[in-house]
């Protein structure tokens, strides 16, 4: 099998874009799912964009709605076509609108898509994502659905053109695929075998950002730890981190999700040498018992997960640590999830996704012969939530009195407008809503402002001001870019000094794919 390109993707204009009477098309992309699916929907939005389309304005009608699908979590074929169903009826009245579907569950679907819902026009999958603009126009052209499903990776995602949704952050897509084979997870029939970027592209694509304005990135990969197996160094994850951590303006290095298996000290020690790695982990444990461990696939056992925490904790004792788990996997005993409950106990994580688990067509967990009856998973369900939240709530309350630094969000705090509050995050990655006291200058999204926590809540922390002081606030160059994003929106002139700045972002030059 040959590599997949990693040389940036042209995206040329398209007609399609173009209504009859000249007007650009405006698009939606609709997201679920994972990180992953978020950052692929970026690229999505990028090559769209590339073609000529416009992105619809929040509540408008769009004349191109994507999907991009999600067939890990729960019920993903009902809600994708649930959201059809409603979309065909907005089709029906709408001349001239089209729908694509692609991810995870188009990957899996394939013409299933086509047949449960005759009405949609493109259907792609994982591995063809710049495709889409091209077979659009097909689709307008031939008057007939397309579609196009990959069975291997071309190019990189990432050498297509990217639209953000934060400057200040950005998600950098070092490996795609994985070589692991968890019963439970379709993920490795959906995106392939392990494919690794080069240390040089991912690097030359974090100064790219950092040179827009970003301050934060996140390393993502299915298995973002195993990074480097492809080209044979075990050890390449920690010096990606170590590298990372020597870009200049880059404040927070992030990653997920890593796997504990291979979770090893020289990435413990890369994070903690790396001032730029954040003290934040990320751990999925999936269970607590070794025996469903086992069933699971999951090649560490509960010893060698705690094992991981302690020496985290060692290095960086003020790590937030989050998990994934999964409950009621096939032949789940009471015992089996007492073991859950206790590495939970003892794991203290800051917050975790808890899962039911439900059959996925398609993985080797869906012929098991001993699921375990909805009811006991339910109840399972909510006393791992119920200690969970015990838990998030007492390792939050340790924060208060603390001061943090934030950095500014937007769209994070849904009650901030009638609060008064604005909303960030802090270093270890937990949610904090600020109070902006009467007469204090604001930050804008991407500055950071060092404010003490006064009252702790299972998802989130509070910082009050107990005098009414103005807010301390580090303007930075993120937030210089939001400054300069908001002029050009504006058709205001950037202030004086300012570097221009691309809307949409892609690599630094372009390739006419052969
Ligand atoms: S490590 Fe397991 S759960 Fe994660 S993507 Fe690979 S197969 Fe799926």
């Amino acid at each position: 099998m040959t590599s997949p390109s990693s040389a940036p993707t042209l995206i040329a204009p398209s007609s399609a874009a173009l209504t009859p009477e000249g007007r650009l098309r405006t698009y939606e992309v609709r997201t679920f799912g994972c990180q992953m699916n978020v950052h692929d929907s970026e690229r999505l939005s990028g090559s769209l964009e590339s073609a000529g389309y416009v992105r619809a304005d929040v509540g408008a009608e769009a004349d191109v709605v994507v999907i991009n699908t999600c067939a890990v979590r729960d019920n993903a074929a009902g809600k994708l076509y649930g959201t059809l169903g409603h979309l065909k009826s907005r089709k029906d009245r709408r001349a001239g609108m089209q729908i694509a579907v692609g991810g995870c569950l188009a990957q899996m679907d394939k013409d299933a898509v086509l047949a449960k819902a005759p009405w949609v026009d493109v259907v792609f999958g994982t591995h063809n994502m710049g495709s889409l603009p091209s077979l659009l126009e097909r689709a307008r052209h031939n008057g007939e659905a397309e579609l196009e499903i990959l069975e291997a990776l071309e190019v990189f995602p990432s050498t297509l053109p990217t639209k953000r949704d934060a400057i200040h952050s950005g998600w950098v897509s070092i490996s795609v695929g994985c070589n692991n084979t968890c019963t439970f997870c379709i993920v490795p029939s959906l995106r392939g075998k392990e494919k690794d970027r080069r240390p040089g592209d991912i690097l030359s694509e974090i100064k790219l950002l950092v040179d827009d304005g970003a301050i934060e990135v996140t390393l993502l990969g299915q298995n973002v730890n195993s990074y480097g197996v492809e080209f044979g160094d075990r050890q390449a994850f920690g010096k990606l981190l170590r590298a990372a951590g020597e870009i200049e303006g880059l404040e927070r290095i992030r990653f997920t999700s890593p796997h504990p298996a291979a979770f090893t000290d020289d990435v413990i020690d890369a994070m903690a040498e790396t001032p730029a790695v954040m003290p934040q982990l990320h751990m999925p444990l999936q269970s607590g018992s070794d025996r469903v461990l086992k069933a699971m696939r999951r090649s560490y056992r509960s010893e060698r997960f705690l094992g991981i925490l302690d020496r985290v904790r060692a290095k960086m004792p003020h790590a937030a640590i989050s998990t994934d788990i999964i409950v009621g996997f096939p032949g789940e005993t009471d015992e089996d999830f007492e073991d859950t409950l206790r590495v939970v106990e003892q794991s203290r994580f800051a917050s975790a996704f808890t899962f039911q688990y439900s059959i996925r067509e398609g993985t080797p967990a869906a012929t098991m012969a001993d699921q375990v009856p909805k009811a006991v998973v339910q109840e399972r369900y909510e006393r791992l939530v119920a200690l969970q939240e015990r838990i998030s709530l007492e390792e939050n309350e340790k924060q208060v009195g603390r001061t943090l630094d934030v950095l500014v969000s937007t769209g994070e705090g849904k009650k901030d407008a009638a609060t008064h509050r604005l909303t960030g995050r802090a270093e270890d990655n937990r949610l904090v809503h600020f109070e902006l006291p009467a007469g204090s200058e604001t930050p804008r999204p991407g500055d950071v402002v060092s404010v003490t926590v006064t009252h702790a809540a299972p998802f989130h922390l509070l910082a009050d001001s107990a005098d009414g002081s103005p807010l301390r606030i580090r303007r930075t160059r993120a937030g210089e870019a939001w400054d300069r994003s908001q002029a050009e929106s504006c058709g205001v002139p950037a202030p004086a000094g300012a570097a221009p700045r691309a809307v949409s972002l892609g690599l630094p030059t372009l390739r006419v794919p052969q």
